[in-house]
């Protein structure tokens, strides 16, 4: 079988509270055939701690990246999907753990991916969520449906495990095929900074009473899964609106 390039999925921690789940993600992690481990911010960390509940996938440990936020951690991915156990005030693109196993892996030969999972206490934040093309959530007991950390972790990598056993490495998706590189989250942060900037010129959007205008161009651009051509011309027609209300003034 063609082995797909887990190396290039990282799992990305937010802010984790207890170094425990830390170890048992790396634990996870490694049982599944992932390696790439970053962590944002975590509370304690290194720890003895998550060490021992890391038992043989100590050295995830000790190469995971700590960086201080979810943007600098996802910045090279060209997909980024979070993983939630709620919905949210704006319905977001969802995937099953099933289709998010399946997609990470065709994407992983093209591009880097990170899968990211928020805090113990209080999930990920709707900007953290907005950082992501997709969300993927768990079905479970809908009077207790937020699994432990770890536990969590463990389910969306055996679902990528699952897909590579299956040989479902999606080499007829649309992502495969396409001729250019998609944009990563870096360039897709700086292109909305940009929009924003401009629309803001335009008198067109108010931060002070912003309507959820950003959140909801955020999904529109990440739906489609924008090219790196295609942001180089969306980038191009901004610099040009700016240069026009420049002259204009
Ligand atoms: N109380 C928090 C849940 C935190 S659980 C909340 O309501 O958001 C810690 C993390 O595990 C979550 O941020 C999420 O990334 C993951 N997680 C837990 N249960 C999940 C589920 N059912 N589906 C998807 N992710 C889940």
């Amino acid at each position: 079988m063609n082995e797909p390039d887990l190396g290039n999925i990282s799992v990305v921690l937010v802010n984790t509270s207890h170094p425990g789940n830390i170890g048992a993600s790396a634990r996870a992690m490694k049982n599944m055939g992932l390696s790439k481990l970053a962590l944002v911010g975590p509370k304690e960390f290194p720890s003895g701690v998550a060490i021992g509940r890391a038992a043989s996938a100590v050295e995830i440990l000790s190469r995971a990246r700590v960086v201080d936020s979810l943007a600098e951690a996802v910045a090279d991915c060209g997909l980024v999907i979070g993983a939630s156990a709620r919905s949210r005030r704006i319905t977001w693109p969802l995937l099953t753990p099933a289709e998010c196993g399946r997609r990470a892996v065709a994407e992983a030969g093209k591009h880097p991916v990170a899968l990211v999972f928020g805090r113990e206490d209080t999930g990920l934040s709707n900007e953290e969520l907005q950082l992501c093309h997709y969300h993927v959530r768990i079905p479970a007991n809908p009077e207790y449906p937020s699994l432990n950390l770890a536990a969590a972790v463990m389910v969306v990598c055996y679902e990528l495990r699952r897909a590579v056993e299956a040989g479902e490495t999606g080499d007829e998706t649309l992502e495969r095929q396409w001729d250019q590189p998609l944009a990563t989250a870096d360039d897709l942060e700086r292109f909305y900074g940009h929009l924003e900037q401009v629309l803001v010129a335009l008198d067109f959007h108010d931060p002070e009473n912003p309507r959820q205008l950003m959140q909801r161009l955020r999904r529109l651009f990440g739906r489609i899964r924008i090219d790196t051509m295609e942001m180089n011309i969306l980038r191009g027609m901004l610099g040009h609106i700016e240069q026009e209300l420049k002259n204009k003034r």
